[in-house]
């Protein structure tokens, strides 16, 4: 700052120029309000945002005119390679990343995998040299699986949160990963006492068998069914209890792809009677459906939890655009066409997850074209907000001192959800066919152009310049939807 720095009146110090890059003419989306600015960036950070800056200035010139100029997505969760069942997921650290950059996020925050008895530091470090040696597009930061919640890993979680992990993710099912809620309850006591923020999948393993079992003796096992396996209840009851030990430890919690509505009102109701529950949903529970008409491939469409009902979408979405809602991450978990077919006679073989990093910001920005939900409460919803609650501090913000991550959005152009010109390695999209408004048509990491539009499709323009993003404790104390 100082060598290229003047001083103005009041002594504060001015950025006069020098710049790397200058974004010239846009409408700059904070999670305050969209307002015409400039953007000025030096050595990999955004230091001015205001109108009328020269571009004599500037080595680049970036002409933003029309466009929205909005925070690069952080989603806060994505799965790159990770065994599941008899198969594994296909996009590593390399391929899911090249599908974040090509559509708007320029952070992604993935999850370790705990192996039976694997010590905690390890599951992270392990977690590392993979991304390191696969290649990473965007940046990313990570989230810790618990899921062999012996005393010596629960005594390292201030270990880990000196590496950089904030976010410490537990399961309420799968009988192989769960937790007991004692268990929980210990686990969210030591992480608010290190820093860090306990994510929960919250469904309840009991309902979940319970209706298995049901459609097992009534040999109701096609994937079509699968969406009966997981009732609502498990969620909402989960969640439940999760607000009864935020109340009474004081702790918060961040539900991870919440799915229903009622899950929802759950949330909310614990959240007006003094819980602290952040919620996250995906696009899939906003945009899909398997009531009241199953689609033609249910099992293309098996994650867990499950797709709903269309009223349930309608009011995710309402939700959505009241600020009822933390954060929108995608649970990106793809596999292809003949993982997810190979079992379609019994749903309880079907690998579960859906692509997702691609089409984030492509399916959010058209919601708010169509007035469904503002632009403010959007850069809010994909990247300040988990940049608060997961201690990125220099990302999630077109804004002075701000990591340079933006994405150039045209609100005048379209683009039409199509597989084949995605960079996910699967050869399907639940969203495929969807045209939207809108379109993304560059991306900046840290000022360089990552990724424009081309075509009908996107390009990558720069590879392997991600890096790994230490989350800083104490995380932010945000306020929670009610
Ligand atoms: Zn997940």
């Amino acid at each position: 700052m100082a060598e290229h720095g003047t001083n103005n009146e009041n002594g504060a110090s001015v950025d006069a120029g020098g710049w790397d890059l200058l974004i010239k003419d846009g409408l700059v989306v904070t999670d305050r309000g969209v307002f015409p600015a400039d953007v000025a960036v030096r050595d990999e950070r955004i230091v001015r945002v205001e109108t009328g800056l020269s571009v004599a200035q500037a080595a680049e010139v970036v002409d933003a005119g029309g466009m929205h100029v909005f925070p690069g997505v952080i989603d806060p969760h994505v799965h790159l390679g990770i065994p599941m069942g008899w198969t594994e997921s296909t996009d590593d650290f390399y391929s899911g990343t090249t599908a974040a950059v090509c559509g708007g996020v320029t952070t992604v925050i993935d999850f370790t995998i705990q192996a039976p008895g694997q010590d905690l530091l390890d599951s992270i470090r392990q977690r590392m040299t993979k991304a390191r040696s696969e290649g990473v597009n965007c940046d990313f930061s990570l989230h810790a699986n618990i899921t062999s919640p012996s005393a010596d890993t629960l005594s390292q979680i201030p270990d880990a949160v000196g590496m950089g992990v904030t976010g410490f993710k537990t399961f309420l099912a799968y009988p192989d990963s769960m937790v007991s809620l004692n268990t929980l309850a210990e686990i969210a006591a030591l992480t608010k006492e290190a820093g860090g923020l306990v994510m929960v999948h919250a469904e309840m393993q009991e309902y979940i068998d319970t209706a298995t079992q049901a459609l097992e003796s009534q040999g109701r096992l096609d994937s079509r069914y699968f969406f009966d396996s997981r009732p609502e209840a498990a969620e909402a009851e989960a969640i439940h209890a999760l607000g009864r030990i935020s109340r009474s430890l004081d702790v918060p919690f961040y539900i991870v792809h919440l799915s229903s509505a009622s899950g929802l009102d759950a949330a909310l109701q614990e959240n007006r009677q003094g819980a602290r529950l952040y919620v996250e949903t995906c696009p899939h529970y906003l945009f899909l459906n398997v009531r009241p008409a199953m689609p033609p491939e249910p099992y293309l469409l098996v994650a867990s939890p499950p797709l709903r009902s269309n009223r349930d979408s309608m009011y995710l979405t309402q939700a959505l655009g009241r600020g009822a809602i933390t954060t929108l991450g995608t649970d990106h978990c793809p596999f292809t066409r003949a993982q997810k077919m190979q079992f379609a006679h019994d749903f309880r073989k079907i690998p579960g997850g859906l692509p997702g990093v691609e089409t984030l910001l492509p399916l959010a920005y058209h919601l708010t074209l169509n007035r469904q939900v503002e632009l403010p409460e959007l850069a809010r919803m994909l990247a300040a907000n988990a940049a608060a609650l997961f201690g990125l501090r220099n990302k999630g913000r077109v804004q002075e001192g701000y990591d340079a991550d933006i994405v150039l959005l045209n609100p005048a152009g379209a683009s039409t959800i199509l597989s084949r010109y995605m960079h996910s390695r699967t050869d399907y999209s639940p969203f495929e066919g969807f045209r939207l408004n809108g379109a993304v048509e560059k991306v900046f990491l840290r000022g360089r152009l990552v990724a424009q539009r081309h075509g009908a499709g996107m390009e990558m323009t720069a590879a392997n310049l991600g890096r790994f993003v230490p989350g800083q404790a104490p995380i932010a104390r945000m306020e929670v939807p009610t």
